[in-house]
């Protein structure tokens, strides 16, 4: 793993950590920089990361407490508390 991909690691281990302590706007801090290391070293961000994440308004979501996830279709749908929803096939 490179440098990088190692800082996005973190990155998203922290705004997870923050989301846990309910530091929503911490989480989204470390969620956009996460997203900026990516697009600088042309990385793409790792799969448990998109799916936890709001394209929207970057927050980290936490089904059952800003998200909720429902199936649908054969798909995974996770509604943000800001209205964006994300459908991901049902794995
Ligand atoms: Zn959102």
């Amino acid at each position: 793993m490179d440098i990088a991909a190692e800082r996005i690691d973190r990155l998203h281990d922290l705004a997870r950590a923050a989301a846990a302590d309910g530091e929503d706007e911490r989480a989204k801090h470390y969620v956009r920089l996460a997203r900026r290391v990516a697009e600088r070293n042309r990385l793409s961000l790792p799969r448990t990361f998109k799916r936890f994440t709001c394209d929207a308004c970057d927050a980290y979501l936490r089904p059952g407490v800003n998200a909720r996830v429902r199936l649908q279709d054969g798909h995974v749908v996770i509604t943000c508390d800001c209205g964006h929803h994300a459908r991901y096939p049902y794995e």
